[in-house]
């Protein structure tokens, strides 16, 4: 399974807000493809990275922002596709970029 409903689960800080995120509810959401645990553009310019996130918009696989490049934030600069999810394993969050808030997978019934 790589789509989830995602519900907000607190700020930058990670703590509770009231804020809401529009982006949860755009329609252009697909089911992704599963991301190759990779950056493409760390192997193409020869660096590394820590960590990796997946564009919920398109399936752009980029590295985190304690990698030397961050990818995934420069895919949010170029793009502004909004949402990114970790890929680690045993990680399941997201982001938005816009908002700045954290997300959580819906609790399956
Ligand atoms: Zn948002
Ligand atoms: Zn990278
Ligand atoms: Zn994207």
């Amino acid at each position: 399974m790589t789509d989830h409903t995602w519900h907000i689960a607190g700020d930058a800080d990670g703590n509770p807000t009231t804020a809401s995120c529009q982006h949860l509810t755009d329609d252009d959401h697909h089911p992704l493809a599963p991301p190759r645990l990779e950056c493409p553009d760390c192997i193409r310019e020869g660096s590394q990275w820590v960590h990796l996130r997946q564009c919920l918009s398109c399936g752009h696989v980029g590295c985190c922002d304690s990698s030397p490049r961050r990818h995934a934030t420069h895919h949010w600069n170029q793009t502004r596709h909004p949402l990114v999810r970790s890929v680690q394993p045993g990680e399941s969050w997201a982001w938005c970029y816009p908002d700045e808030l954290f997300l959580l997978p819906e609790e399956q019934p």
